[in-house]
């Protein structure tokens, strides 16, 4: 069964992601006769400029805000929090498909089975990361033999034979700035500032953590700025308008929780004023 869900409007926010460490987010490893490159990163098909796809960060996002929430139930059950119900071996990923869960509503779930469960569409996309234009234009002057990254000699040693497992590891340079944006649909109005503050939560965890693979080598320490969020209510929609509400004042406060009395009252409004 799906879950009905409204649609009251749209949440965007947008800014720029530093790269602080080498970044490598990988591709599939068929162009190993490109470079020699073992483990070469995501590229645009077109531009060939390396991205980040929005599902690389969303899946980061998702597994941090599993952990922080399981963590905060502290009783609860491992095997259980960690599968989804109706079966399955499904491990490491949680997925109970309740509509009130903070994981689920935001980043969706899908019932394995017909009669047990809800399947939620995710509240929250990212659009896949590009570079922003200055980082683009430094990096296409790297004298590095590869165009636009850099790579990295990885020394592995087998644990038993002691035999060295040599590696070349592409990775976007530290000091690269990608654009993000984060979208959230907006289909239960009292959940907004909770769903938020998960959110921004998690990305200030991120910073904490790493994005992409090695990060216990130390790669992947990325740093948010956010520049600016955007409301968009239906009304917002149907009249063309740009949009109903631009913060871009982040200061110590989020400021979808500072300007909250105001967002609110655009939803409350947007209701009131439905067209007839
Ligand atoms: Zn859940």
């Amino acid at each position: 069964m799906t879950a009905y869900a409204h649609l009251y409007g749209k949440i965007f926010l947008s800014g720029t992601m530093k790269v602080i460490t080498g970044l490598h987010i990988g591709a599939l490893s068929d162009s190993m006769s490109i470079g020699g490159i073992d483990s070469p990163v995501v590229r645009d098909p077109v531009t060939r400029y390396p991205y980040i796809p929005g599902s690389s960060l969303k899946g980061k996002l998702r597994s941090l805000l599993e952990r922080t929430e399981f963590t905060r139930q502290r009783n609860g059950n491992v095997e259980q929090y960690f599968s989804r119900p109706g079966g399955g071996n499904v491990k490491h990923r949680h997925e109970c498909t309740k509509p009130e869960c903070p994981v689920c509503r935001m980043f969706g779930a899908t019932s394995s089975k017909q009669d047990e469960g809800n399947n939620l569409p995710a509240r929250l996309a990212v659009r896949d990361l590009h570079l922003t234009r200055e980082s683009a234009e430094e990096l296409k002057g790297l004298e590095t033999g590869l165009y636009m990254t850099e790579w990295k000699s990885e020394n592995g040693l087998d644990r038993l034979t002691a035999a060295a497992n040599p590696r070349q590891i592409e990775r976007v340079p530290a000091g690269s700035e990608f654009h993000f944006e984060l979208v959230y649909t907006v289909t239960d109005t009292t959940q907004i500032l909770d769903d938020w503050q998960n959110i921004i939560e998690q990305l200030r965890i991120l910073e904490d953590d790493a994005l992409g693979g090695h990060g216990s080598r130390g790669y992947g320490q990325v740093q948010f700025k956010c520049e600016q969020l955007v409301v968009r209510t239906l009304d917002t929609y149907r009249n063309g308008d740009d949009s109903a509400l631009i913060l871009d004042d982040f200061g110590e406060e989020f400021p979808l929780r500072s300007h909250w009395d105001q967002v609110a009252g655009l939803f409350a409004n947007g209701f009131a004023s439905q067209h007839v």
